[in-house]
């Protein structure tokens, strides 16, 4: 198929290379071309501006936050009225996923995926997909490319980015509870890997205790898989849902304030898993 794909961070220049690697047509854009390289080099085509990479059947958006995609939708060179279907897989707010739907020219799906950069580097990816059927159809060999498993929910794109959104709270609430258990053990003289081997051994065998558990055990916050900045965004995101459907969480308070007392005491760069140094050092620990 012949696709563009626009923004190569950590999680899009991975998705990209297994386009490549399945034997897609794939042409590239990024704000900073560098970042294109190796694909290139892999076989990919760079493109000059958003919209040419937006010239074939689809185009495939990963980009940071709704600033980033509200820049090369509507922007200078943006992808809106060009021809190919739009996949959006950036975690965006509910409301500009509605307003890109409506704008579309070529179509409009939804497919944020949950996965940090190492699933996306071994395609196992779980997408959240949702648009018109048939738009869906176009989508399925390439969701099979970059994913494990694709999640059809619906005909309204931006319900898949309140499912998105919703898992995101969900694994900050993870994290925060984690963080907060084992500085009680820490504090009280036990080991934090004996908590989490007990932990994930008995009740919490889940893939989101396993990755983070480890990560909070070995101390890996950077370099970032997400980083804390990115994290942020999405629980405030989550709280613009939130408000709009008059829905209060007040947990999503607690780990947001922990997520910024996280970069303001750790800087911009840190894994928004380190929401447990700033449980920590509430606790004296840290
Ligand atoms: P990242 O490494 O920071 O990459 C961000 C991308 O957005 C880069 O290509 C960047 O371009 C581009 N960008 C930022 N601002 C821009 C602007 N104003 N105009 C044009 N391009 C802009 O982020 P990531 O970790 O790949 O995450 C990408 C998206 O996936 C985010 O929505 C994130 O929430 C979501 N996500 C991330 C993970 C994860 O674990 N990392 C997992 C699931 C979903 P430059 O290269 O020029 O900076």
């Amino acid at each position: 198929m012949k696709i563009g794909f626009i923004g190569l961070g950590q999680m899009g220049s991975a998705m990209a290379a297994n386009l490549v690697k399945a034997g897609h047509d794939v042409t590239v854009w990024n704000r900073s071309p560098d970042k294109a390289e190796a694909l290139v080099e892999a076989g990919a085509t760079l493109a000059d501006r958003p919209v040419d990479a937006a010239q074939g059947d689809v185009v495939m958006t990963m980009l940071a936050d709704d600033r980033a995609v509200e820049a090369v939708v509507y922007g200078e060179g943006g992808i809106r009225a060009a021809p190919a279907l739009h996949i959006s897989h950036s975690t965006i707010g509910v409301a500009l996923a509605d307003r890109l739907a409506a704008d579309a020219a070529g179509g409009f799906v939804s497919a944020p995926v949950f996965g940090r950069p190492v699933a996306a580097q071994a395609a196992k990816l779980f997408v959240v997909a949702a648009g018109a059927p048939a738009d869906l159809d176009i989508c399925e060999p390439l969701f099979a490319a970059i994913g494990q498993r694709t999640f059809r929910i619906g005909e309204t794109p931006s319900a898949a980015n309140l499912v998105k959104l919703s898992g995101n709270f969900m694994i900050m609430a993870a994290v925060e509870a984690m963080a907060e258990a084992m500085t009680l053990a820490e504090k009280g003289g036990i080991d934090r890997r004996m908590l989490l081997d007990v932990l994930t051994g008995t009740l919490f065998d889940a893939p989101i205790y396993h990755t983070y558990g480890d990560i909070l055990v070995e101390d890996r916050f950077r370099p970032a898989g997400f980083a804390a900045p990115l994290g942020l965004k999405d629980m405030t995101l989550v709280d613009t849902a939130a408000t709009h459907l008059r829905v209060p969480m007040p947990l999503l308070g607690i780990v947001r304030d922990h997520l910024k007392s996280a970069i303001a005491t750790e800087g911009e760069d840190v894994d928004w898993a380190g929401v447990a140094l700033a449980v920590r050092r509430n606790a004296g620990i840290g």
